[in-house]
């Protein structure tokens, strides 16, 4: 007890030297010199915030996140960011009805401990505006697997309950009508949109955009969402120990006898495109996912149809080309998928075994060898998987979205696949990463800057914090003429077959010089590594620019539309008038289109005020209750989260308490040393001027700090300079 007087009256009179010559930064310093002896190891649980940490490193928040961890606390703020450490186990008390109620019903939620509800509710209040309503993003990052897909349904939850327009808060089944239909949507897209995969039994392998409708008196009145980027590859192909999306495993385990025989699917069937069936997954709900298209309205004949088509896919997967004759021959299962496609078997055989090759107004039909026809399978597959994929989301977006003139506003909850990097990646793992190349731009010019030039702005002395800026990276990929996504479109376009060697050569002359790129020489596959703002990652070339050029052949897309089945029917006739990239050999690269939807994307971003959420994984093999420092520090190193909690720490609403309360805690104090009369006035009088700057910084950060950053690129001023 004595020692820490010793120490606060020694930090104290260090202060009084410096009120002597006020100085700008005053309060950070004086904080710095008051908390460098409040910071204990036992009670580093106690941090709700980690701008509290000093000194802020990677191991001390390291620390401070175990601390927490281990006595069951998963949530800690980093000054604006909320940093969410995955348990890995369900603790359904800390989501309960009565939680919602508590923050919800909270004059000041914020004075509650971190809890993803505080960000929930927080942009619900912020919606209002303080001049006029300003619509609000949720942004949930994360590695795959760290809990991004968990939170978003957690903050949809939240939503359909605190801002139900049916009986709020009354009873465990409030949740109906719309807001049922609303929360319904997900059973729906993580059954057709989410698999098995190395890293997480329910890995999302599709990003999406949720906007959350709001009527005047901030009812929910409906919703729409946006996807970005199927993984259709994997309908076709899954990597070892990897599986198929759910759907297709919930259909094997749910189906009745009935559907069985109408599915051509019975007891015990080997699909070659469904490995690991073995494997049990809660995921696996086949009853929960039709229970949620009944509610959103899709009727029983079209239910049978969509299975039907899904069965069919699977057969497709089953069909073998013989290599032993010239004319490679599927075996007779091609009637059976036929059947299940509702087109006629001879000729959808055909479209497999034989191309039509177009010289001048003349057609040539050129068989395909064995690979070319397990391609075109594969092709068909894809496209009728990710055709189904995109008339649900439609279909949802009908069922669940409000009339315009209904809601005034919205909150937009994203929850994007996490940043990649696996032994071999191609274009999938190069969109997934380029996404979040763009939102980390994003959190950087939002935030991280904004923040800094406000700092400026209101006169703190302030030396800018270094932070990972990556705007180099994403002009390494986006940059037109010359960048990877330009120079992949421009050899897709050419009209023969690409060669990776010949396209890495091409990148390496005109890229050669960019730090952001590099090439093993001795590497015998063509492939090139990026450095991305969370590590590098080396790119496999082969077959990179086939599927950016995504080619569905068109004797495939005239069959389909033929088929019998009015659904396979509408979304390839609906798709061939909407979208020219089915129309056979498409124009549109999946580069482009991907570039394309993410740019709107952002453009939405920027028109709203953000909440970033940095969901954390705390050990790779999802273990409950497991946390291993490497994992967790490698993905706080991504993230930069130090130099979020640097720049917080400088002028956050908590930090300028504590300032707040240190000033205080010097007034007593001083009044307490021995000092001249004239002396102690001085330092008294500067006290209360900085009492006065605290207090004022922390009402003002409190209601504009991020209303700030929204209004000024509403008035078109840029962040980035
Ligand atoms: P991906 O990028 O692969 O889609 P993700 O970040 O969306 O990954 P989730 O699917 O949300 O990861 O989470 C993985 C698993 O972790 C969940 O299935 C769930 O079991 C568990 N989990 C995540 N967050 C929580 C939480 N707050 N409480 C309990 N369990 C959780
Ligand atoms: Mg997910």
């Amino acid at each position: 007890m004595f020692d820490t007087f010793l120490k606060a009256k020694n930090t104290i009179k260090g202060f009084v030297q410096k009120v002597h010559s006020p100085h700008p930064a005053l309060n950070d310093s004086l904080e710095g010199d008051i908390q460098a002896f409040l910071i204990d190891e036992d009670q580093l649980h106690t941090y709700d915030d980690l701008t509290k940490v000093n000194p802020v490193t990677p191991t001390t928040v390291l620390k401070c996140l175990q601390a927490r961890y281990s006595v069951k606390v998963f949530y800690t703020n980093a000054g604006c960011t909320l940093v969410a450490l995955n348990p890995f186990q369900p603790f359904p008390d800390l989501y309960s009805l009565d939680v919602m109620k508590e923050y919800h019903c909270a004059p000041q939620p914020q004075e509650f401990k971190p809890h993803i509800f505080i960000v929930a509710e927080e942009a619900y209040r912020n919606v209002q505006g303080q001049l006029e309503p300003v619509n609000q993003s949720l942004v949930v990052s994360g590695e795959s697997g760290a809990g991004k897909t968990w939170t978003s349904r957690c903050l949809m939850k939240y939503y359909a309950t605190v801002a139900a327009s049916s009986s709020v808060l009354k009873s465990q089944d409030t949740v109906e009508r719309i807001e049922r239909r609303v929360l319904d949507s997900n059973p729906i897209m993580e059954a057709f949109g989410n698999a098995c995969t190395l890293r997480n039994n329910n890995s999302s392998r599709f990003g999406k955009y949720i906007q959350l409708q709001l009527d005047r008196c901030q009812l929910l009145v409906g919703a729409s969402v946006q996807t970005y980027l199927l993984e259709k590859t994997r309908v076709a192909c899954q990597l070892a120990n990897e599986r198929n999306f759910h759907i297709f495993y919930q259909m094997m385990k749910g189906a009745t006898d009935e559907q069985r025989k109408e599915w051509k699917m019975p007891c015990g069937q080997h699909f070659v495109w469904l490995p690991n069936s073995e494997k049990t997954l809660e995921e696996d709900c086949f009853l929960e996912t039709v229970a949620a298209m009944v509610h959103l309205g899709i009727n029983a004949e079209r239910q049978r149809q969509i299975f039907k088509i899904l069965a069919g896919i699977l057969q497709l997967g089953n069909l073998n080309f013989s290599s032993s004759t010239d004319e490679s021959q599927p075996c007779n299962l091609d009637e059976q998928a036929a059947e299940l496609l509702c087109v006629p078997a001879e000729e959808l055989q055909m479209c497999f075994r034989v191309r039509t090759l177009k010289a001048g107004k003349q057609s040539v039909l050129k068989p395909c060898s064995q690979a070319e026809c397990s391609m075109r399978r594969d092709c068909l597959a894809k496209a009728i998987y990710a055709q189904l994929f995109e008339w649900l989301v439609t279909f949802i977006n009908n069922s669940i979205c409000a009339g315009t003139s209904t809601w005034c506003n919205f909150i937009g909850v994203l929850d994007v696949y996490g940043f990649e990097c696996f032994q071999i990646n191609n274009l999938e793992q190069l969109c997934i990463n380029y996404a979040n190349e763009k939102l980390q731009q994003h959190f950087v010019a939002h935030y991280l800057r904004a923040q800094q030039e406000e700092y400026v702005s209101e006169g703190l002395e302030w030396s800018f914090v270094k932070y990972k800026d990556n705007q180099s990276c994403l002009d390494l990929l986006e940059r037109s003429p010359v960048g990877v996504f330009s120079l992949l479109n421009e050899e897709s376009r050419l009209n023969r077959a690409s060669d990776p060697k010949t396209f890495r050569v091409r990148l390496e002359k005109e890229l050669g010089d960019n730090a952001n790129i590099s090439w093993d020489k001795f590497s015998k596959e063509p492939h090139f590594t990026v450095a991305h703002y969370a590590g590098k990652v080396n790119y496999q070339m082969e077959g990179m620019v086939e599927k950016n050029k995504d080619p569905v052949p068109p004797e495939l897309i005239n069959l389909l539309q033929k088929s019998d089945s009015p659904l396979l029917h509408q979304i390839f006739t609906d798709s061939e008038t909407e979208n020219p990239t089915t129309k056979g050999l498409s124009k549109v690269t999946v580069v482009s289109k991907f570039k394309n939807s993410l740019e709107s994307l952002m453009k939405i971003l920027h028109s709203t005020t953000p909440h970033y959420t940095r969901c954390i994984k705390p050990n790779p093999d999802c273990n409950p209750m497991s946390f291993k420092k490497e994992e967790v520090i490698m993905q706080l190193e991504a993230c930069g989260i130090v130099e979020t909690i640097h720049i917080s720490a400088a002028g956050f609403p908590i930090r300028a308490l504590w300032s707040f309360f240190g000033v205080l805690t010097c007034v007593a104090v001083v009044s307490q040393l021995d000092l001249l009369e004239d002396q102690r006035k001085k330092i008294l009088s500067q006290c209360a001027f900085s009492i006065q700057c605290c207090w004022q910084r922390y009402q003002r950060r409190r209601c504009h700090a991020r209303q700030q950053s929204a209004t000024l690129i509403q008035a078109g001023k840029p962040l980035m300079p």
